[in-house]
């Protein structure tokens, strides 16, 4: 029974009308495959005997998607729509600007279903369809393996505690799911014009970000995601544990920009890697403790993104140490500009602007000198965040807020204490250099 599972919240309690269709209007987990809220919209849509309909709204998300990342967007999007029309499911892509549009096809709906973000954008568009739908409105988690919700009931401390709550219901989620073509196709319904899914000026436009140039290294969309697990899991994840500190390796899956705009599930990948010949341990802690220890800061913490949510430990030592002379100290312009002393962190802001990728050590060390050469805490953090999300394909994701907070202190513990950074992890050139090949890595980006 639906009502019943912990992946479910139901925002209303409206009774079904009769309408034309059921509503899915796909938010995060923009996919086909292994998508809990297409599967509950089908199985509604079945018991009804009617179609099923989604809708892609584009438009106020904060941060905005970029103009790079539209045009991965739009590829994923392009393979969505004729996947769904092969399953007979009718698409729309609609700027968020169209409300009446949107009104006018939600007035049509029997049931509405939406998937779960964990942002603040996210809340408000579930708030939004629960209060205006005519008919019940359902939200489903689809994009952590154990439901945000059922993972916690708050905000954690850090990932050891949420590590067991995670572990203890994991095989409870880790079942596959079973995609279903509805019994009844989606034709003869008139539908408003809307964005060509594969437009992605179109896209960037709706999104009102111009942001920096796409990137050609990688495609969007759920067949190019499961070709790049199955090469990572055939190639990669054996050494992942031994080499993934390492750069020059690239012993990593680079599936975050696909997770980021939810093109292939975590359910996909987890079952995947979890079959695969070679120990899955490690991967699978980053993929789903850490991941959704950041989809859990994000869903229970509304101030994700400000200074003021860190712990109290590390905001007190970060102002202790707040008059500490910064030498070198540089503007954020400066370090866009990868203008640094640090020939290692301004190879890692070249490869970070051209690609929209960087492997998570450099993402760490990058950060890092943030917080040690900007004139203060908060300025680091908003240097980080402004970076990280203009040019990161991945950018904008919960797992960018908490990463960034990271840095500050946030889900971490005090340290020896250090200049600049007070009692907060530091991390240095040195220590880098103890983990790879800096050089190596320096030739690689130029
Ligand atoms: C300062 C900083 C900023 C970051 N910004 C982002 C961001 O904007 N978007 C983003 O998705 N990730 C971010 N991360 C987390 C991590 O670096 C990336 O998810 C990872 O490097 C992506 O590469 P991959 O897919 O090859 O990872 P893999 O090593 O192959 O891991 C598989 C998946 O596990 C998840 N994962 C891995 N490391 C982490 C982590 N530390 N925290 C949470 N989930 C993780 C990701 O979903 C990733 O795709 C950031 C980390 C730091 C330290």
């Amino acid at each position: 029974m639906p009502g019943e599972n912990p992946r479910l919240t139901w925002l209303n309690g409206k009774a079904p009308q009769d309408g034309s269709y059921v509503l899915y209007w796909m938010d995060r987990a923009q996919r086909a495959e292994a998508n809990h809220a297409l599967e509950l919209a089908t199985f509604m849509a079945d018991r009804y005997e009617k179609p099923v309909l989604v809708v892609l709204r584009i438009g106020g998300e904060e941060p905005p998607i970029t103009r790079r990342q539209a045009t991965f967007m739009a590829e994923g999007l392009c393979e969505l729509a004729g996947t769904l029309a092969e399953r007979g499911i009718g698409f729309r892509v609609l700027p968020m600007a169209q409300e009446k549009t949107f009104r006018e096809m939600l007035d049509k709906a029997l049931i509405a279903v939406t998937d779960v973000g964990y942002l603040r954008y996210h809340r408000e568009r579930r708030g939004w369809l629960g209060d205006n739908a005519p008919c019940p409105a359902v939200a489903v988690d689809t994009d952590c393996l154990v439901p945000v919700t059922a993972a916690s009931e708050k905000a954690e401390y850090a990932a050891r505690t949420i590590r067991p709550k995670i572990n203890r219901q994991l095989d409870d989620f880790l079942k596959p799911l079973t995609e279903r073509r509805p019994a009844k196709a989606f034709s003869g319904i008139s539908l408003p014009d809307g964005i060509e899914p594969g437009d992605n000026h179109a896209i960037a436009e709706a999104a009102g970000n111009e942001g920096p140039e796409p990137v050609d290294w990688i495609t969007g969309g759920h067949a190019q995601a499961a070709d790049r697990l199955t090469k990572f899991l055939a190639h990669d994840l054996a050494a992942y544990d031994e080499e993934r500190p390492d750069p020059n390796a690239a012993r990593v899956s680079m599936l975050s920009p696909y997770l980021r705009f939810g093109q292939i599930s975590p359910l996909e990948i987890a079952l995947k890697a979890r079959d695969a010949k070679a120990d899955s341990a490690s991967f699978l802690e980053e993929l789903v403790v850490r991941r959704e220890l950041a989809a859990n800061w994000c869903h229970y913490r509304d101030g994700y993104d400000s200074y003021e949510a860190l712990p109290d430990w590390a905001r007190a030592t970060l102002e202790k140490h707040r008059g500490d002379a910064r030498n070198p100290g540089y503007t954020a312009a400066e370090m866009e500009e990868a203008k640094t002393g640090d020939e290692a962190w301004n190879a890692a802001m070249r490869q970070m602007k051209a690609t929209g990728y960087l492997h998570n050590h450099l993402r760490m060390y990058w950060a890092k000198q943030i917080l040690r050469w900007a004139s203060s805490p908060q300025y680091a953090l908003s240097t980080i965040m402004a970076l990280n999300n203009r040019y990161f394909l991945d950018g904008g994701d919960h797992n960018s807020f908490a990463n960034n907070l990271w840095t500050l202190g946030l889900h971490d513990r005090p340290f020896q204490e250090n200049a600049v950074y007070g009692t907060v992890r530091p991390m240095t050139r040195s220590g880098l250099e103890r983990k790879f090949d800096v050089k190596a890595y320096i030739r690689s980006v130029d």
